[in-house]
């Protein structure tokens, strides 16, 4: 098991960019075909960008057509969390690093096989390693 991370929200703000900031410790949402990874067909490992918790694997990631980096399944199932989320209007499901609590986006019932589960992240709350280099 690994150690849960806590920092105040000053030192979070004082560590990361500002766009990271806002999506991960804000709940914020990156402009969809804006950030790094959507269009990304790289083989490794996608980690956290604030802990460095290795969260989605590139053999779970598919071309959801979204603008944002989607996935059917988490890498481990403890890596990612989830909380549900009422805020504009909606019912989503939130999903968050459960190492460090940063936000990463929703998890929808529209996804592929084998889950059926789509996993909408932020490119920003994301950290590519390549094979070999996890
Ligand atoms: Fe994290």
């Amino acid at each position: 098991m690994t150690d849960k991370i806590h920092k105040t929200e000053a030192q979070w703000r004082a560590e990361l960019a500002p766009e990271q900031y806002h999506v991960c410790r804000e709940h914020g949402t990156e402009r969809p075909f804006t950030g790094k990874y959507h269009a990304y067909h790289e083989s490794g490992v996608y980690r956290c960008s604030c802990c460095g918790a290795e969260l989605f694997a590139s053999d779970h990631k598919f071309d959801s057509g979204t603008g944002w980096p989607s996935f059917w399944q988490p890498l481990a199932g403890e890596a990612v969390a989830s909380t549900e989320d009422l805020s504009h209007g909606m019912r989503r499901t939130e999903v968050h690093c459960s190492q460090c609590g940063a936000h990463l986006g929703h998890v929808f019932p529209d996804g592929p096989d084998p889950t059926g589960l789509r996993y909408c992240i932020n490119s920003v709350s994301l950290d590519f390693a390549p094979k070999g280099d996890e």
